[in-house]
């Protein structure tokens, strides 16, 4: 059923082709008539009058075909014309034949054929330019309706079943949503099984989960495994500019759908048109919520009989509208998470699959560096390290592409070519030797992995970090290290050039220590004076949501918050402070091994800090 549309689609075009080639066949021919006709084609020979009229009172002609002026000449050997003149006046004998030459004159009255045509011609190619002029706008006009008609239709696109079929072998991991979803395709294959016992099968199943991390695949591989259509839209493409479009855009797909019955609705960036409806504040509110009401009334009308089920994604479940989670809608969730250690793995090898490697790759340790890596991460890296190696024009990708290819995709290209004078080389390097001291000494942070003063992505060098296993929470110890280490660039500024020498390099780590700190506060309950309370702020609201809405909290719990942010900062910085006096000798050391060196792998950065001390005072527990 999947693939009839396409195939529509085709003999549409062939029929049209046809249709259009006809049409200018007729137009050549009529033309070739004409010419023909105007202008006949003539291969008698031209010869002179007084020739003619010589041998015709010599006796050597038989035969004058004379037709208005033009006369045709059959000499006395010939059986048909061979020969063509023209008269000047009236009659031939004028011209000087005797009137006892022994030839045939033969007068045929002048052909009003060519007149005719000619007339003909003037009436009817006017006409006929008129007509197709008409024909032509009529089409256009035909054109543009239709896509006035087809602005309130969905775009949704059909996949079919055979060429692009995915299947849940083709998705690595996911174990326990591939569990909860082989329940649906059970349901799409084997309805009757279901409501012989009188269960009604859910309409909505909700993927929730982050970005790439599979869900239309997963999606896919349902319709794939039920063999059943697949139409895919994504929750933007319903909103337009004018309120009511994405109503009638809804209708249209379940329209569709339900004609295709069994088959899979798959609604990818739910949220776009699922948000919680608010102040009804401005016009694309107005769509969105008419969007959203008209995909409810939708889902609550299909009968028992309707097998249609409507998969719907998002990575965020919490702004959704409760309507669209009530039972009879949206009420079956399978949560998609990043995938682990062994299921990272799994995925590289499948997109290594067709990719040539030699022995140096390791994709297991490929898969314990990249903790928090979505599938989409992972098959972009394996994608870059065969460019990359295409680009070195080898045969095979090996270990170097590999390393390269994460780090790109992690923290962005190098950026050799940005040109750094030797004051902010030797910045840089203090800056990231900061870091990574602070880093490498504190208890609880993960270890150095690599240190850079090779400008990456938007960064001036890069102190990296890795877990060496993947974890699923962090303490307050862990994140307080974090804070640290982040503050550690812009102290070990402050150590090297004083007060005044610092600069805007640290800016994105100060934003980023911000950023953890208010999480901290806000979201973990891990504040000191408002430890386990959560000041949750929904912060996935329109503009007019936000300015209408009220903060969860009053002025002074603000107050509170912002002192404690502050106070988490002020206690990263001493902290950071402390390690690195401490420690002193060491940063002089690794700054100069960078400038020298300009990366350092963990192994290299263990070696330089051998003997670095964590101070007393910077301790936060035993
Ligand atoms: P989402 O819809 O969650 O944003 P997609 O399903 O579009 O993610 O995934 C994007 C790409 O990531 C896929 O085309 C696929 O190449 C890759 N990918 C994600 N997860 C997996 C997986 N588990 N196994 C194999 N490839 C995956």
């Amino acid at each position: 059923m999947a693939v009839k549309m396409p195939q529509r689609n085709g003999k549409n075009r062939i029929s049209q082709i046809l249709r259009f080639g006809l049409f200018w066949a007729i137009i050549i021919f009529v033309a070739l008539i004409f010419y023909a006709t105007l202008f006949p084609a003539s291969n008698l020979k031209d010869v002179a009058l007084s020739d003619v009229v010589r041998r015709a009172n010599d006796g050597k002609i038989a035969q004058l075909e004379i037709q208005g002026n033009d006369i045709k000449i059959t000499p006395k050997d010939q059986s048909k014309p061979t020969e063509h003149s023209v008269k000047e006046s009236s009659s031939i004998y004028e011209q000087g034949l005797n009137k006892d030459a022994k030839v045939e004159v033969k007068v045929i009255p002048p052909s009003t054929t060519g007149e005719t045509m000619w007339n003909l011609a003037v009436m009817v190619v006017p006409v006929l330019i008129i007509v197709v002029f008409f024909m032509f706008m009529m089409r256009q006009a035909q054109g543009q309706n239709n896509q006035a008609m087809g602005f309130g239709k969905s775009k949704a696109r059909l996949y079919g079943q055979d060429k692009e079929k995915v299947l849940f072998t083709d998705i690595a991991g996911n174990d326990n949503a591939k569990q909860d979803l082989q329940e649906v395709v059970d349901f799409l294959k084997h309805p009757k099984k279901y409501k012989d016992l009188g269960a009604k099968i859910p309409k909505g199943v909700l993927l929730v989960g982050n970005p790439g991390t599979g869900k239309t695949m997963l999606a896919r591989a349902v319709a794939g495994e039920a063999g059943v259509p697949f139409f895919s839209i994504s929750g933007s493409e319903f909103v337009e500019m004018f309120v009511g479009v994405g109503a009638s855009r809804v209708r249209d797909l379940f329209s569709k759908a339900k004609k295709n019955a069994p088959c899979i609705i798959f609604i990818d960036e739910i949220d776009a048109v699922g948000r919680k409806r608010g102040s009804g504040m401005g016009g694309g509110h107005d769509e969105r919520e008419q969007t959203l009401n008209q995909i409810l009334v939708e889902m609550d009308g299909f009968d028992g009989e309707t097998n249609v089920i409507v998969l719907a994604a998002t990575n965020r479940a919490d702004v959704l509208d409760p309507a669209l989670l009530r039972p009879g809608r949206f009420d079956r969730r399978v949560t998609i998470t990043l995938p682990e250690r062994k299921d990272r793995e799994a995925i590289l090898k499948v997109h290594f699959k067709k990719k040539p490697t030699d022995e140096t790759v390791d994709l297991d340790k490929l898969a314990a560096k990249t903790a928090g890596s979505s599938g989409a991460d992972l098959a972009n890296m394996a994608n870059e390290a065969a460019i990359i190696a295409a680009r070195r024009n080898k045969k095979k990708i090996s270990n170097d592409e590999l390393t390269e290819a994460f780090e790109r995709v992690a923290i962005g290209p190098e950026r050799k070519t940005k040109i750094m004078n030797d004051h902010e080389k030797e910045l840089t390097a203090y800056h990231e030797a900061g870091h990574a001291i602070v880093g490498h000494v504190l208890p609880d942070s993960d270890p150095v992995h690599k240190v850079t003063i090779i400008p990456r992505g938007g960064t001036g060098g890069v102190t990296w970090f890795l877990p060496p296993e993947d974890k699923s929470y962090t303490n307050v110890y862990e994140f307080k290290d974090i804070l640290a280490r982040a503050m550690g660039g812009r102290i070990a500024e402050q150590l090297i050039y004083g007060d005044d020498g610092i600069t805007t390099g640290a800016g994105s780590d100060l934003r980023k220590a911000t950023e953890i700190a208010r999480d901290m506060v806000i979201e973990q309950g891990m504040g000191k004076g408002l430890r386990d309370q959560v000041f949750h702020e929904d912060n996935g609201g329109l503009m007019f949501d936000k300015m209408t809405r009220e903060r969860p909290y009053s002025d002074e719990t603000a107050k509170m918050i912002d002192e404690e942010v502050a106070q988490l900062i002020t206690e990263a910085k001493h902290r950071a402070m402390l390690v690195l006096k401490e420690n002193r000798s060491f940063l002089d050391k690794l700054a100069e091994a960078l400038l020298k060196e300009e990366t350092l792998e963990e192994s290299e950065v263990d070696e330089i800090l051998k003997g670095t001390k964590l101070p007393k005072e910077a301790k936060l527990h035993s």
